[in-house]
């Protein structure tokens, strides 16, 4: 699971545990989350290519995920 590509330019954060979560990528840009809390290709589901599925379930940080989507800050 760790070998998957993250879009570090964006994070999905829960707000019940804190969690902070990168998407994974796929065809190149971020994965989008859904309310299912199922990460889809930016392109919507298709044959999986690189070796991926197009559709990542996300991992439960807690109980009640509740994520919304936040820029990452940069490091200064
Ligand atoms: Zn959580
Ligand atoms: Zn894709």
């Amino acid at each position: 699971m760790d070998n998957l590509k993250r879009d570090f330019t964006t994070v999905y954060v829960c707000n019940n545990c804190k969690a902070t979560t990168p998407p994974p990528t796929h065809c190149g840009k971020a994965m989008e989350l859904d309310d299912n809390l199922l990460f889809t290709c930016w392109k919507g589901q298709h044959a999986p290519c690189c070796g991926r599925e197009s559709q990542i379930k996300y991992e439960n940080c807690c109980e009640n995920p509740k994520l919304e989507i936040q820029l990452s800050q940069m490091l200064s």
